[in-house]
């Protein structure tokens, strides 16, 4: 199988979930599968390298399960973004308005080494949100965030044009 494949057949559209007229990709049928797991980390790992990246920072929740595994890929380290209230020393923190919502992530203050280049994982690409702020920690921590790498996006969302607006300097990479 290859990549495309891979990612047109076990990433599966689930209708009205969370809520009536939301089409959700469900990437559960992508994970379960070793080989299609394989496949989709070692592009993304590939990704961190050709951006120089040497760190990898990961979003709560569904970020973190690729991004630890790309990572190790990659052969550098990991960071988590986390929802507010998760981790344990001083952090810095981001607020972002959501649909119907405001949302805050984390990073600890001391995540990055000053300068130092890196790779934003997440699963999908939405409205950006999400990417963005969690951009805005990479440089509030002292660091540069030089991509974004996601297994998709949702175009109509246009998550990648709010991105590019916002952090400009950093590369979208989708599978
Ligand atoms: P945003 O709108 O780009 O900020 O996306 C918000 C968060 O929800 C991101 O972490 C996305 O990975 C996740 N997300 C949005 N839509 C979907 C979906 O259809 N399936 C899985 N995750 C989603």
């Amino acid at each position: 199988e290859d990549l495309s494949k891979v990612l047109a057949t076990r990433i599966l559209d689930v209708p009205d979930y969370p809520k009536p007229g939301v089409v959700f990709k469900d990437i559960t049928p992508l994970l379960g599968d070793p080989e299609s797991f394989a496949l989709v980390v070692g592009a993304m790992a590939e990704q961190v390298r050709a951006a120089g990246a040497t760190r990898v920072a990961g979003l709560e929740a569904r970020g973190f399960i690729l991004a630890a595994p790309v990572a190790l890929a990659a052969g550098v380290g990991f960071v988590p973004v986390r929802k507010a209230g998760k981790l344990p020393r001083a952090t810095y923190r981001e607020d972002y308005v959501l649909e119907y919502a405001t949302a805050t992530i984390e990073v600890h203050r001391d995540a990055f080494a000053p300068g130092e280049r890196v790779m934003i994982v997440d699963d999908i690409l939405a409205t950006g949100g999400t990417a963005v702020a969690a951009a805005n920690l990479v440089r509030d921590a002292g660091a540069v965030p030089v991509g974004l790498s996601v297994l998709m996006e949702l175009d109509f969302l246009q998550g990648r044009r709010r991105f590019a607006k916002a952090v400009p300097d950093a590369g979208i990479a989708t599978l």
